[in-house]
């Protein structure tokens, strides 16, 4: 069985809905299809969440929604019309007019009960079309399947183990599922959003819940590339590309799927594969657990800035004992996350987003790190990008940071931050943000000799 997760442009309009219908139906194993809302139809659209999300602040701020909701209501009636389905329209409607108009004393609640109902009316939509068509399917209402979520401390949407159990049932249902993406349900019953994009999460647990033979993940590009497109023209593609790899491209800035879309499939070794709705026949991109080839030394190369340091001087640190325990507390406790910490005999520097470390943040920590640790110096910058090269092939091979540096020092790029992790699968840089797309261009040339 595959579970197939159809993105918010594989479903933007009915043009778009038929190819991911033909595609459901071209494989009698696409028994579980996870849908996105209705996305951009062409750069200056606006997707569907983000026009809910309008409908929500102006409800939120005491106004009117009828001009938002309507623009809403229109999207899926033009979709309806085109594929010959309207008598599902007053469904949809009734569905956000009710949602909409409920109780909004709580915004986050709000919020969030109003955003998923994009995936929400898609789900029922693409159902009816199945239907209408000759292929028995059933819109999935999350809550009934038991796709149960909560919030973590950071307020963030985790999902409850007994979900897993829950959902398993899935796998019996005789009818095409057609389950929407992006949300679940508290235990008491109230709407809980993943952070946007987060339909790729839903498809991911429901591949691990009902153990699918893959994940499948339709979007509208070919394969996913060794390098960011924006920045090399025709990119060399990957074919194939572990879990490990992908984490690691993934936290430099490679945005294929959502962060915590992997988890549940790589838990369970599902493989991922990444494929085109626009082009079905292209190869795609698998992600799995074993490679079974590589295709090249380096598998990609990923800038990403936003980062600070925070750079620690203390006279015989490398003596004291608990000195990198106690500032990782003061860390923790300003509630900081670490990113990387290289360090000298006498000094340490930590790698932090710049996101969460706010200027206010960074005074309180410097201040507490000078009287709690008795530090001579702490220095604080907050230009660094990151530029990782990552490659399981490069592990026993020879040189290749070598060539990594003389290319960048050639391209008159200053090193700032050298980091090489013990599996060897990937080589970590720090530049200047100003010279970080410059880095990852300079690297690509060597590393894919173009
Ligand atoms: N529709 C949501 C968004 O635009 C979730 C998703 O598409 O995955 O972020």
């Amino acid at each position: 069985m595959k579970v197939a997760k159809f993105g918010g442009s594989s479903l933007a309009d009915a043009f778009q809905i038929k190819k991911v219908c033909d595609i459901v139906f071209a494989d009698p194993e696409r028994k579980i299809i996870v849908v996105s809302a209705p996305g951009k139809r062409n750069r200056e659209d606006t997707k569907v969440t983000d026009l809910l999300i309008a409908v929500a602040k102006a409800r939120l701020a005491g106004n009117s929604f009828e001009t938002e909701i309507k623009a809403v209501i229109e999207r899926y009636k033009d979709i309806a019309k085109s594929l010959e389905v309207v008598d599902i329209i007053p469904e949809i409607e009734d569905t956000l007019r009710s949602v909409a108009g409920a109780d909004y004393t709580d915004d986050i609640k709000y919020l969030d009960s109003v955003k998923a109902m994009g995936e929400d009316c898609n789900a029922r939509l693409v159902a009816k079309y199945l239907n209408s068509v000759g292929h028995p399917a059933k819109y999935c209402n999350p809550k009934e399947c038991g796709l149960f979520l909560k919030h973590n401390d950071l307020g963030k949407a985790v999902i409850l183990d007994e979900s897993y159990d829950n959902l398993s049932s899935l796998k019996d249902c005789p009818e095409i599922c057609v389950f929407p993406g992006f949300y679940g349900y508290s235990k008491e019953g109230e709407i809980i959003t993943f952070s946007r994009g987060g339909s790729d999460i839903t498809g991911s647990i429901l591949a691990a819940a009902v153990g699918a033979e893959v994940y499948e993940n339709w979007t509208d590009v070919d394969n996913v590339y060794a390098v960011n497109p924006e920045l090399v023209k025709n990119p060399f593609a990957i074919t194939e590309i572990t879990y490990d790899e992908m984490r690691e491209l993934a936290y430099a800035g490679f945005s294929v799927l959502h962060e915590e879309a992997l988890y549940p499939v790589f838990v369970r070794g599902i493989p991922v594969h990444i494929k085109n709705t626009n082009n079905p026949s292209a190869k795609g991109t698998k992600i799995v657990s074993k490679r079974t080839h590589y295709d090249s030394l380096v598998t990609g190369i990923a800038g990403e800035k936003g980062f600070a340091t925070i750079t620690v001087n203390k006279y015989l640190m490398n003596k004291e004992v608990g000195f990198l325990l106690n500032l990782l507390r003061i860390l923790a406790e300003e509630g900081i996350s670490v990113e990387h910490m290289p360090s000298g005999i006498d000094s340490v520097t930590i790698i932090v987003r710049k996101k969460n470390f706010t200027e206010e943040k960074e005074k309180v920590i410097v201040d507490r790190i000078k009287k709690e640790l008795n530090a001579q110096s702490v220095s604080v910058e907050r230009d660094l990008a990151i530029v990782m090269i990552v490659g399981e092939a490069m592990a026993n091979s020879v040189g290749i940071m070598a060539r990594a540096a003389a290319s960048l020092s050639s391209a008159g790029i200053n090193l700032r931050i050298v980091n090489q992790g013990a599996s060897e699968i990937s080589m970590m840089f720090g530049v200047s943000e100003a010279y970080c797309s410059y880095a990852v261009r300079a690297l690509y040339k060597e590393l894919f000799k173009v």
